[in-house]
């Protein structure tokens, strides 16, 4: 089967041109023409959103959940002709497209599966006290409602478990609010075949057709205005530390400044402790190498920095992640400018006398081969551009002269997705010591394995102090993630009949 884009924006309900066309740029297969995005879309599909939030917004959650399950049966439906297009837009290997389906459709299922529990709504109540002195209290209640149109914008590098059916748009969907996406250009074939999924959902299910809207880009304008259309009061992203920060300030500067939620960049340094090393230095090496390298390196969580004592135990750890380095075949990235951003990223850390190469790739078109430096950690504290995440297979060594600076070092870190500890029995005590420095720095503290790879689940916290997102108080994967969507409204003295119906029954 080859699957034949239509090539149109989706927005509610129709499909429609826009004004010109911008051509796909495949990894392979053939490149397709989409419509570029406009600011007329823009305002249509608000506009149509907001109408949807008066009819989706007091669905009940057994309805919600219903529609979210049938997107992610449509999306099963089309499962050959998503991977199809998927794998030729982003060059990501065939396996790799159907897991990041099923974590799609799971997702949305246990989206569906958490509202119909209600816990979401964080229902309260505080019986009146007629009696009390000197005045008497009111009774009051309290439970979360939808926040109204969200903007939602995917990632590049997961071409549908954060884009347009992804972790936001179930968040938001579940909680009760229209989404409007903004397509990513570097898989508008893949977003359009889900949309199409969405569409069939919308249709089977009854539900209102302006609470779902894709507009493809090709127009950084599309974004601008989407962000700041009046009728959008929250906004769901994945990208860039730029990208993010540009829509971010854009959010702030609204007459009625509305919360960004953007999931950035991260270095997620992992810290060695000397048992640990002395113990396994081999498989730690070729552990972090095997995780370094996934899906290209082009992962939000993956490792870039190891922080390791210096010493033999140091030597062997440094010597087998380049040989298991070595051994890695050029990927294929995502896109171009992906690509070229991770030449300029080996170009920054070649170019720097106090880092030591230890593998030097040559990575042309396209591809990208494994890079793996050394550095002190005197260095890495003078020199912010050593911090700075290269999106790609490219990792640093940063060597140090005892535990305490280790602790110090871990301190000067900026907010990060993750931070992993390899420790072993007789690390304990430091690992005590450096718990409480990376608890704020980081939204997720692993122990003893590797951050890629990101389970969606209640207790996930995908997130963490800027620049790795926007806003600490948040996550984007797992069932939390449904609170950036939702706000909570205190009743006061409010009588049975006028009360929201989740508070009967
Ligand atoms: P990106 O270039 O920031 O693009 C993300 C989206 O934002 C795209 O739709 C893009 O539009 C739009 N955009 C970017 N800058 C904009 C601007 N100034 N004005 C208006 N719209 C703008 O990010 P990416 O290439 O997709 O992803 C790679 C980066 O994302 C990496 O740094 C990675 O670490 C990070 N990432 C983070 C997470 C996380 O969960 N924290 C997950 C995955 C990736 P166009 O389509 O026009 O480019």
């Amino acid at each position: 089967m080859t699957f034949i884009p239509k090539g149109k924006h989706y927005v509610a309900g129709e499909w429609l041109e826009g004004a010109g066309t911008f051509a796909s740029s495949p990894a392979h297969g053939p490149a397709h023409d989409y419509p570029v995005g406009t600011v007329e879309l823009v305002n249509r599909a608000c506009a149509a959103a907001e109408d949807a939030f008066t009819a989706y917004a007091p669905t009940t959650s057994r309805e919600r959940a219903g529609f979210l399950r049938a997107i992610a049966d449509e999306i099963e439906a089309r499962a050959d002709a998503i991977t199809e297009i998927g794998t030729q837009e982003t060059g990501l290997p065939v396996a790799r497209l159907q897991g990041e389906r099923g974590r799609t459709t799971g997702q949305l299922r246990l989206f569906a599966e958490h509202i119909e529990k209600g816990d979401y709504l964080d229902r309260r109540v505080d019986a009146a006290l007629p009696d009390r002195q000197p005045a008497p209290r009111p009774e009051i209640r309290l439970v979360q409602r939808p926040v109204g149109p969200v903007a939602v914008f995917g990632a590049s590098n997961f071409p549908l478990a954060f884009s347009t059916a992804g972790g936001d748009t179930a968040a938001a969907l579940a909680a009760g609010c229209p989404v409007v996406v903004k397509g990513h250009s570097a898989h508008p074939g893949t977003g359009e075949i889900v949309a199409d999924a969405i569409d069939a959902a919308i249709r089977k299910t009854g539900m209102p057709a302006g609470v779902f809207s894709l507009i493809q880009g090709g127009n950084r304008q599309v974004g601008e205005a989407l962000v700041q259309h009046p009728l959008i009061q929250a906004v769901g992203f994945t990208g860039s530390l730029a990208g993010g920060r540009a829509l971010f300030n854009l959010c702030a500067a609204r007459p009625q400044p509305i919360p960004f939620f953007g999931e950035l960049g991260s270095v997620n340094p992992m810290f060695l402790l000397p048992d640990a090393v002395k113990a396994r230095a081999e498989d730690l090496g070729q552990g972090w190498a095997g995780s370094l390298v996934m899906g290209a390196g082009q992962f939000c969580t993956n490792p870039g920095i190891a922080v390791v004592v210096d010493g033999e135990d140091a030597d062997r750890f440094t010597a087998a992640t380049a040989e298991a380095l070595s051994k890695v075949a050029p990927q294929t990235m995502l896109t171009d400018g992906i690509a070229k951003a991770y030449r300029d990223g080996q170009a920054r850390f070649t170019a720097r006398n106090a880092v030591k190469p230890l593998l030097v790739g040559e990575s042309t078109g396209r591809e990208a081969t494994p890079n793996l430096f050394a550095t002190t950690g005197e260095q890495f504290l003078t020199d912010h551009a050593l911090s700075e995440e290269v999106f790609g297979p490219l990792g640093l060594i940063v060597r140090i002269g005892s535990v305490d600076e280790m602790i110090d070092l871990a301190r000067n870190f900026e907010g990060q997705l993750t931070a992993t500890i390899h420790m072993d029995a007789g690390d304990l005590a430091i690992a005590r010591r450096l718990r409480p420095v990376l608890e704020r720095k980081a939204g997720r503290i692993l122990v003893n394995g590797f951050p890629t790879g990101v389970e969606v689940v209640d207790a996930m916290v995908h997130g963490g102090p800027y620049p790795a997102s926007t806003n600490f108080g948040a996550t984007s994967v797992g069932t939390m993630s449904i609170r950036r969507f939702l706000r909570p409204v205190s009743y006061q003295n409010m009588p049975e009949g006028l009360l929201p119906e989740e508070f009967l029954g």
